[in-house]
């Protein structure tokens, strides 16, 4: 194998992955391009970086000849072993891309025309303290990105909340992973996981739900594969209602109706207590139960669950008695059970529970705190966790851990940032949704999105791109040609990742640090710069003190330190030479903490095995979490579920990588993906075009026929604006989370008459 393998070009590799054998069959069984795959010819230097893509976090090897990067390759020395996927082997031709944005633009009389930055950012500076001074301050906005370095979104997150004075500060990670920051907070006492990739080695139970992984994170997927290869008794369960790529790979798949996942959770933990497949010694030293207001009993607990008795509730999941019971005893009696999930639990009406419930299967089998025994929510974007909640740059949150709603989090921040007692308003700011709300109620009059593409990317599309009409919309990114850019009256043209220096955080609370190693083109900016420049011009220069990214980097480490997010130690100095460290990680010479709450994390007392230091009683809380059939019940009028994801060669709303000819060849691009069943029910064949509507709006598009649809299911990809699925998409939210759903929406079909012209 190994012999072939390098004769193959990235090209090569890249045309074969549209080919599930072929690769599979070359690599472990996933999609990930290993280092041995990639050798195109001479470079004049070799750089370490991190992908810009997904939140695995992939360390990659950067080839520069004549001040362009030329070649990619997986980093052998980094978490990923040399492993990328197919978007990350793209990097030099995204980084090469014709028509970036290079010139700032200011739209006159519906046209945009090329400015000076100084115009540009006058008529900002402009637009914005006109708004504070007239409305107040909540009548601006932030909205960012797990896409920005970590130095950008702490510097916006502290100019508007701490400068300006409004926590409107929100952006896409609100789409992708609110729920599970508020799930691992509510439940451990802070955000972030005890776990890491690390574990992926030692688990002999995979429990895969709502997660693609073999398609969103191929890396991962391989790593499964090599654990599974090396001890094959090792079992991986996958729950979704998609037979995905990794579900047709699983031991057990769990076809579950969508929407009503939690009750199969609620299920497996009534197996596990019947079972006694639960640790009692565990539970007593270091758990609490809840039920969601007030502190219940073990007996509590097990009365709750008597309600979601599999015979109870398994014709509704659309599984067996069997089924869960079989889950339960795999998950109750591995060794070592690692849960992995992503955007089908987070991304839900009920995302929040959905988070606790996964994490209380762990903490009543004990399933935790130790090698291959913990739940990982996996990361969507490149840096959602560093950059976006560590900082605290969503509107309810603040740096460190700390909510906008506590006077004591409040008062801690102020002193740490040298501001008066109530510069911070005491109100949350508007979550994303609500902050697209806004806009329509004209309450937000100016807003500044970095680095993202909401006009794509929100749910029920078509009622947000309204509101955007109605507000001055600031806009920076690399391209102009964005649906977002439609509606921005200032296009700021911002730098590429590799443009600029800062930092990635991914999802195992690991800190890599990206080194600027060409120009940006034209006129582009670093997205830094734009807010110094922002800050400057609204009065607030002096408090925006540190202006260079290791200054924004020391400053940040500093505040770190006041809390148990403390990374101090992580220094530029050590970034440069390390393969990422993981946090906390107080002092210079501390290696990083694999597993926080456990032996080995600087917070643990020593004699301590495990120590839920985020909860002020060190125990950890199972929340009895009910289920709550969705509003987004099927109906006669709208008899069939919408789910949407991810394709494996595409990235998020396609900006980058649909410009790339070896990625746009998409199999999902403008599909319905359909069961054959409701394919024959409908009359319909491949290829026919269809009209899906939803409560919400209708989209056309072609009908493909697969299998791997459930009967009542139909699935499109978001990365094609062509294709604008999310017009269609439901925008019911976790009431808590404020995450949208855009795992469930029901619609109907019908066959689509063209209008005749
Ligand atoms: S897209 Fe994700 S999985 Fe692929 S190389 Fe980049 S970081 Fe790794």
């Amino acid at each position: 194998m190994k012999e072939t393998s390098e004769k193959l070009t990235r090209r090569h590799f890249v045309k074969l992955s549209s080919g599930v054998v072929a690769v599979s069959s070359m690599a472990f069984g996933g999609w990930g391009v290993t280092e041995l795959l990639v050798d195109e010819g001479p470079v004049d230097s070799w750089h370490k970086s991190a992908c810009r893509f997904c939140g695995t976090g992939c360390g990659v090897m950067l080839g520069k000849k004549a001040g362009k990067i030329v070649r990619v390759r997986g980093d052998k020395e980094a978490h990923n072993r040399g492993v990328i996927c197919v978007k990350g082997s793209m990097l030099a031709e995204v980084s090469q891309l014709e028509g970036r944005a290079t010139t700032p633009k200011i739209r006159v009389n519906g046209q945009l025309k090329a400015a000076s930055w100084d115009e540009a950012m006058a008529l900002v500076a402009e637009k914005f303290s006109e708004s504070i001074k007239t409305n107040g301050p909540d009548s601006v906005a932030f909205y960012g990105s797990g896409q920005l370095l970590t130095e950008e979104s702490y510097t916006a997150n502290k100019l508007f909340k701490a400068g300006i004075g409004t926590n409107n500060v929100d952006g896409n990670p609100r789409l992708c992973m609110a729920s599970a920051a508020v799930g691992y907070a509510q439940t451990f006492g802070k955000d972030e996981p005890a776990g890491a990739y690390d574990d992926l080695d030692h688990a002999t139970c995979f429990f895969i739900i709502g997660s693609n992984t073999y398609e969103s994170h191929p890396p991962l997927w391989e790593r499964i594969m090599i654990r599974k290869k090396s001890n094959p008794n090792v079992k991986i369960i996958v729950v979704d209602p998609r037979k995905t790529e990794t579900a047709q790979r699983a031991d057990m798949y769990l076809p579950v109706v969508p929407g009503t996942d939690l009750m199969l959770l609620n299920a497996m933990a009534q197996v596990i207590v019947a079972k006694g497949l639960y640790d009692p010694g565990f539970i007593e030293e270091h758990v609490n139960f809840n039920d969601g207001g007030n502190t219940v009993s073990w007996e509590d607990y097990v009365a709750f669950l008597q309600d979601y008795a599999p015979e109870k509730v398994a014709s509704e999941l659309g599984l067996t008695p069997t089924q869960i019971e079989e889950a339960a005893f795999l998950f109750g009696a591995s060794k070592a059970t690692m849960s992995l999930w992503t955007m089908g639990i987070n991304q839900r009406v009920q995302g929040v529970f959905l988070n606790n419930c996964i994490s209380s299967l762990h903490l009543i089998t004990a399933q935790i705190c130790r090698p291959g025994a913990t739940p990982l929510s996996l990361t969507g974007q490149s840096n959602a966790c560093g950059g976006v909640r560590d900082t605290g740059s969503l509107a309810h949150i603040l740096p460190g851990g700390r909510l906008v709603k506590k006077p004591e989090h409040r008062r801690e921040m102020e002193k740490i940032w040298g501001v008066p007692e109530g510069t911070i308003a005491p109100k949350p700011g508007y979550d994303a949704v609500n902050l697209f709300r806004a806009m329509g109620e004209e309450k937000v009059k100016a807003c500044l999105v970095m680095c993202t593409n909401p006009a794509q990317s929100l749910p029920n599309a078509s009622r947000y791109r309204e509101a955007m009409e109605k507000c001055f919309l600031v806009m920076a990114d690399i391209f102009e040609d964005t649906e977002t850019a439609q509606y921005a009256d200032v296009i700021l043209p911002a730098a590429f990742y590799i443009e600029k220096t800062g930092v990635y955080g991914q999802t195992e609370r690991r800190y890599q640090l990206i080194e600027k190693l060409v120009d940006p083109p034209g006129e582009a900016r670093s997205d830094l710069d734009i807010l110094v420049d922002l800050a400057e011009r609204l009065g607030h220069g002096d408090f925006i003190s540190s202006k260079t990214p290791k200054d924004v980097w020391d400053e940040w480490r500093k505040v770190s330190a006041h809390s148990v997010y403390n990374f101090e130690g992580i220094t530029y100095e050590r970034l440069e030479k390390e393969r990422g460290l993981q946090w906390p990680c107080p002092t210079e010479d501390h290696p990083g903490t694999v597993r926080r709450y456990s032996t080995g994390d600087p917070f643990v007392q020593e004699g301590r095995k495990v120590q839920f230091y985020g909860k002020p009683d060190n125990k950890a809380v199972v929340f009895l979490r009910p289920y709550i059939p969705s509003k987004e019940k099927t109906t006669e009028a709208y008899p069939l579920y919408l789910t949407t994801g991810r394709v494996i060669d595409q990235w998020h709303t396609g900006t980058m990588t649909d410009k790339v000819s070896e990625l746009n060849t998409s199999s999902g691009r403008g599909r319905f993906f359909i069961n054959p069943q409701d394919a024959f029910e409908a009359n319909l064949n491949n290829g026919d075009e269809i009209e899906v509507e939803s409560r919400y709006g209708k989209m056309v598009g072609k009908v493909e026929i697969s299998e791997n649809e459930s009967p009542g299911v139909i699935f499109a990809s978001f990365f094609d604006p062509k294709f604008l699925v999310n017009a269609v998409v439901s925008d019911q939210y976790d009431p808590v989370s404020k995450e949208p759903d855009y795992k469930v929406t029901a619609v109907s079909i019908k066959r689509h008459q063209p209008t005749a012209l």
